[in-house]
């Protein structure tokens, strides 16, 4: 019965129903390469400094400029599932690292243009997936054993390499000071990095003008007019429960004759708020709540000299937590003197600013207009990240091709101990990875293969860093040339494309349902069938 069950269960996906397609074997591959590799060749005139960026339009009107390999997956509407686990992927690298997404999308475009010209060669593809994965893994060791030393002034290189080719470029050294300067303030620390750096973004002004603050900086205004918002050495009181005329008093149904009684009612309510509120200015200096707090409070507190903020985000208030060292409560009673928090509180440009003794600091960005700062802001977050992440590892790479070339090198010496088919598999990623300093160096209007040839001699010669220096289309010593690249984001890069590409080599029979369920439809798959393959981009 359970049998019968089974496969009456499974049969609809074989017994396919009109308007389903299945395509196979060598046809299903090339379906699959060819929407990879359409992605890979969006994003690849964005890889590098001299990247173009990308204007997205979306839907509703709203408008990203960007030279961000993910931004412009994510936002481009991806209408085929090959393309969409390519974009996955993507995403991934980027959460992970926190860069390294282009790289990843082309050379996996790479990986799986040359796995056409073997597959060509009636290799299966089951030898070309074993000979990516040793190649892989190879190319991470080695890209380990290539790494140097993450100085104080690589790590700032570090910085300025993450933020290039973005609209930073307006004022990039300034930016990798600040965000050498957030990672410094943290590095005693092992918490995730994005609960201890944050980045506040201001429209107006200058980017110049963007700084660290040791703690928080809120866009909120104190919910009175008449409170304080210069304090030093506050005491901070953190509530997650709203202050006010509570709710049974107010729900309660009290039936009111003549004014007189109107007024006690009213009266007790303000009692009962002015003795909150001195119970309150007896703790603390500013209580910041996640809940409402009501007017009659604010202004009971405001004559208490207290600050109050209420509504504020959950994650504000953790990052408040960190910053003032106080706990979170949930009411004034509940708050022994050591869940009080301490902090100094001072305006600037419309931001509050709470500086406390800890290691959580806040970025601080300006710039002239809404894109600017956006874009400024993804790209010191990235940088946050990648430094961040070397500072701890301890060690960096060169960048401009640089590794990419070595170990490309490396890759083709060890694929002569590589046995059978699978050879030919670690060559032809050993190829894929120079499509990074041809990418580099077409994007920079030289020569592609040029650059490739004089990059290996180079490197030949011993010059392991030889990489290709966008600003004076040069080989040089990346290292020396201050472009500096991380060995984490790196390795995840090359080991996002390579899954990708074996999960898409993996596949050799394409099942599309057709109409099944899909109400709407009206004249079946679109030309090309497989979900929109043809129309894509
Ligand atoms: P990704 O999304 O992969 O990080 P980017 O557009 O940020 O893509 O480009 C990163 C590549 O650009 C890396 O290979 C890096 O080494 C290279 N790069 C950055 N700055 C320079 C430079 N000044 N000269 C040459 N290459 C550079
Ligand atoms: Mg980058």
């Amino acid at each position: 019965m359970a049998d019968e069950g089974d496969q009456l269960q499974s049969q609809p996906l074989l017994v396919l129903n009109e308007g389903a397609e299945r395509v196979k074997d060598r046809d299903a591959q090339e379906l699959n390469i060819t929407a990879a590799k359409q992605v890979a060749e969006a994003v690849r005139t964005t890889l590098g400094p001299n990247g173009m960026d990308k204007m997205l339009v979306e839907s509703g009107g709203d408008i990203t400029i960007t030279n961000d390999g993910v931004t412009i997956l994510e936002t481009m509407d991806v209408d085929n599932p090959t393309a969409e686990m390519v974009v996955e992927i993507a995403k991934t690298q980027e959460e992970e690292s926190g860069d390294g997404t282009t790289t990843a999308v082309v050379v996996a475009g790479e990986l799986l243009k040359k796995a056409e010209e073997i597959l060509d060669q009636n290799v299966h593809p089951s030898a070309i997936v074993g000979g990516y994965r040793k190649a892989s893994e190879r190319a991470r060791n080695e890209l380990d054993e290539l790494a140097v030393e993450a100085t104080e002034e690589r790590l700032l290189q570090l910085a300025k390499t993450a933020m290039t080719g973005r609209n930073t470029d307006l004022d990039r050294d300034h930016l990798a000071e600040l965000v050498l300067e957030a990672v410094t303030e943290t590095r005693d620390s092992n918490e995730p990095i994005e609960e201890l750096v944050r980045t506040e973004a201001l429209t107006g002004g200058d980017v110049a003008d963007s700084h660290v603050v040791k703690g928080a900086a809120l866009d909120e205004d104190p919910g009175n007019q008449d409170m304080p918002t210069e304090l030093s050495d506050a005491k901070v009181l953190l509530l997650d429960e709203e202050i006010g005329v509570e709710e049974t008093e107010a729900d309660a149904n009290v039936s009111i004759d003549d004014p007189t009684q109107l007024q006690e009612v009213l009266g007790s309510e303000e009692k009962l708020m002015k003795e909150k509120a001195s119970e309150i200015a007896e703790l603390a200096d500013a209580v910041f709540s996640t809940e409402d707090i009501d007017d009659l409070a604010h202004y009971y507190l405001a004559r208490q000299n207290v600050l109050a903020l209420d509504d504020l985000d959950t994650s504000d208030m953790e990052f408040l937590s960190r910053v003032t060292g106080g706990g979170v409560v949930s009411s004034p009673e509940d708050a022994s003197s050591t869940d009080v928090g301490e902090a100094s509180i001072r305006t600037e440009n419309e931001l509050l600013y709470i500086e406390g003794d800890s290691d959580a600091v806040t970025l601080v960005l300006r710039g002239g207009t809404d894109h600017v700062v956006a874009e400024i802001e993804r790209g010191v977050k990235d940088a946050v990240a990648v430094v961040s992440r070397a500072a701890r590892d301890g060690k960096v790479v060169g960048g401009g091709g640089a590794p990419e070339i070595e170990l490309s090198l490396r890759l083709r010496d060890y694929a002569e101990s590589v046995e059978g088919r699978e050879q030919l598999a670690v060559e032809a990623f050993a190829d894929a990875l120079d499509v990074v300093p041809r990418t580099l160096a077409g994007n920079s209007g030289d020569d592609p293969i040029d650059a490739v040839v004089e990059l290996r001699n180079a490197h030949e010669e011993g010059d392991n860093h030889a990489g290709f220096d966008a600003d004076t289309a040069e080989v040089k010593n990346a290292l020396e040339d201050g472009v500096v690249e991380s060995v984490a984001v790196k390795q995840q890069a090359i080991s996002s494309a390579e899954e990708v590409s074996n999960m898409i080599l993996r596949i050799d029979d394409i099942i599309s349902a057709g109409d099944l369920g899909d109400e709407g439809g009206g004249g079946g798959p679109p030309a090309g069938g497989m979900g929109g393959l043809g129309g894509m981009m």
